[in-house]
């Protein structure tokens, strides 16, 4: 069980909190096309059952013909997959209610935490073969609000953890519990995994509950806290119901401007991997 090597292979994040609606699917989306218009090449896989992060980036339920769910039962390969979206550079793995039955259907595969992981490794396999724009410099996976087997081959697929995290009253309930999941699968499904970083999602700027939450989390993740604060802004919340990306909806809101600055935050982090 080696970590899939860095260097120049793509960077895999998984989305991850176990929470649900605190944002996951929307930095997936918008941190994704943000990512590709300054020219990354990126692939997303949705591995939630709701296919929202598809519905978003603008998938059609008929178009999904091969899904996360096909990858991970082993009838696809990613790149049969990856479907082209509206955004150059930007491909997505999309998901469908399949995925619902999976957990049942792989209880007695003994390399059932290694779906994804396997199924990566045999793109990087074949990556130098690759037309360009295949050759991903991120892959980013959107994941379902629990630690199933769908998050679990996830993180052992990751590098690293993006941890979006909702500005409210209940923000930190529950967060030691998942780092303290993200340092369990460190020492059993993958060595390598780290946080890459906390993303605070839905701020307010006129609530002091927004202020408070800001210190809590960053008094407990310290300097993993991007310093990019997501601001609630309902342009953000409109844009999947016009099938549209945020950027390619309004470009100047306040929720593309600050995935934007999110994007040049991760890209700084990601420097000194590339650097080898
Ligand atoms: P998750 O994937 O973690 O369940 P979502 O990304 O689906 O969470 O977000 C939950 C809800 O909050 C969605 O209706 C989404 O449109 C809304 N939302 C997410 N981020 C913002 C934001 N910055 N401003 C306003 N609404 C947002
Ligand atoms: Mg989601």
């Amino acid at each position: 069980t080696g970590a899939i090597p860095g260097g120049t292979g793509p960077r895999i994040l998984a989305i991850a909190n176990q929470k649900g609606g605190v944002g996951k699917t929307t930095t997936a989306i918008n941190l994704s096309t943000a990512l590709a218009a300054i020219g990354e090449r990126v692939l997303v896989i949705d591995l939630d059952s709701q296919g929202n992060a598809s519905t978003g980036l603008g998938i059609d339920v008929q178009a999904r013909i091969n899904t996360s769910y096909n990858v991970l039962v082993g009838e696809a390969r990613l790149t049969d997959a990856a479907l082209p979206t509206a955004i150059p550079g930007l491909r997505i793995v999309p998901a469908n209610a399949d995925l619902v039955g999976l957990e049942a259907e792989l209880i007695s595969e003994s390399d059932r935490p290694f779906r994804l992981k396997n199924a990566v490794a045999q793109m990087l396999a074949s990556f130098p073969s690759l037309p360009e724009d295949e050759r991903y410099s991120y892959v980013l996976i959107d994941c379902p609000p629990s630690l199933s087997v769908l998050t679990l081959n996830a993180m052992a697929a990751a590098h690293a953890v993006l941890v979006p995290v909702q500005c409210e009253f209940f923000a930190l309930e529950g967060i030691s519990q998942f780092k303290a999941t993200i340092d369990q699968i460190r020492a059993t499904l993958n060595p390598v995994l780290e946080i890459q970083g906390v993303v605070l999602t839905m701020h307010d700027a006129r609530t002091s509950l927004s202020k408070e939450v800001v210190e809590n989390v960053r008094g407990f993740f310290g300097s993993k806290v991007y310093d990019t604060l997501i601001p609630r802004n309902t342009r953000v919340a409109e844009a999947p119901s016009h099938g549209k990306p945020l950027i390619l909806y309004d470009y100047d809101c306040a929720g593309s401007q600050a995935y934007i600055r999110l994007a040049s935050e991760i890209i700084e982090r990601e420097r000194h991997y590339r650097a080898a």
